[in-house]
């Protein structure tokens, strides 16, 4: 049996990923500090024996006979990664040397699970892998930014360094059941906000653009593209390309809901990208992946989870 470690797997995307690997008959070591994942996300997994919960910060070093590793962990949200950003740095970097550490020692295949926000506020439109990005080094969103671009240098020295088997994937807007409550993102937000009747609030005028990615899709890709050879590093995009803007974002999930919110506009927060799109075609003529889900479906599928929530 394949021994896999997926760090950060209480989260929304690592509970996924846990589920599906289990499901492909791997025997699945989760690593969690619960800064952001709620246990309910793996609940179902727990009596599974081939499952196994450790609690543990990937800032911290640990020994582990692993075959493959996903290194998930970090907070995603600009909320909750903008609360205590040394530490998001620390997750990043670190949490990027520990991992790799361990992969080195076990000889293990490394997955990193890195991001859109490599491409700050983009110039280049959709965005490819070989755009260096427009990112504010010293702003609020660089604790993420700069610390998931570190951990890309960080994965390549290894490569280059010690060849570590290293695969990087940048994933774009994910959203799906499993999403926290407080997570504090525009699809959260906007659910439950339509769900109570209160205002739905855009930042800014609602003309910024992202395309968001159904989280079952985003980890069909991960997955396959683990499976790929040692020969392919990545970075790929992984993100859906249907870019919509935030104000019709709104409009449709108060039409999904049925909801009588309505809309308040208020301040865009700082370095917020005005427009998001990845070119997938990397990923696609690797491994033939495109996302699956339609947005109202994957909607309804997160309407559903929250609702079922409370
Ligand atoms: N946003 C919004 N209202 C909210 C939360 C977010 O208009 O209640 C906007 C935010 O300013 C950004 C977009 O939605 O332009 C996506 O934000 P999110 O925090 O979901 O993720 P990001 O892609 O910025 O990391």
């Amino acid at each position: 049996m394949k021994k896999i470690l997926v760090t950060g797997g209480v989260g929304m995307i690592g509970s996924h990923l846990c589920r599906r690997l289990l499901n492909e008959g791997c025997d699945v070591t989760c690593l969690d500090n619960f800064y952001t994942g709620n246990m309910r996300n793996i609940a179902d997994l727990l009596d599974n024996p081939y499952f196994r919960l450790i609690e543990h910060d990937v800032e911290k070093p640990i020994e582990l006979a692993v075959d493959e590793i996903y290194n998930m962990a970090c907070p995603a949200s600009p909320v909750h990664y903008q609360k205590d950003p040394v530490k998001t740095v620390r997750t990043s970097v670190f949490g990027a040397i520990n991992m790799l550490e361990l992969a080195k020692k076990n000889n293990a295949k490394i997955l990193q699970a890195s991001t859109s926000e490599i491409y700050g506020d983009p110039f280049v439109h959709p965005q490819t892998e070989d755009y260096w990005g427009n990112v504010n080094p010293i702003g609020k969103r660089s604790c993420y930014d700069e610390g998931k671009r570190c951990a890309e240098t960080l994965y390549f020295d290894y490569w280059r360094q010690y060849a570590v088997r290293i695969k990087i994937v940048r994933i774009f807007n994910t959203y799906g059941p499993a999403i926290s409550y407080n997570d504090g993102r525009v699809i959260s937000n906007f659910i439950i906000q339509a769900m109570h009747g209160n205002d739905i609030t855009i930042y800014g005028d609602g003309s910024q653009t992202r395309c968001f990615c159904y989280v079952e899709d985003t980890v069909d890709a991960l997955v396959k593209f683990m499976h790929l050879d040692d020969s392919v590093t990545g970075p790929v995009n992984v993100g859906n390309t249907i870019e919509i803007s935030m104000k019709e974002l709104a409009e449709t999930i108060i039409r999904l809901l049925d909801s009588s919110s309505k809309i308040k506009y208020l301040p865009l927060p700082e370095n917020d990208p005005k427009r998001r799109r990845p070119d997938i075609s990397k990923i696609h003529d690797l491994v033939g992946w495109s996302p699956k889900t339609s947005l109202d479906d994957g909607l309804l599928n997160t309407i559903k989870y929250f609702r079922d929530f409370q």
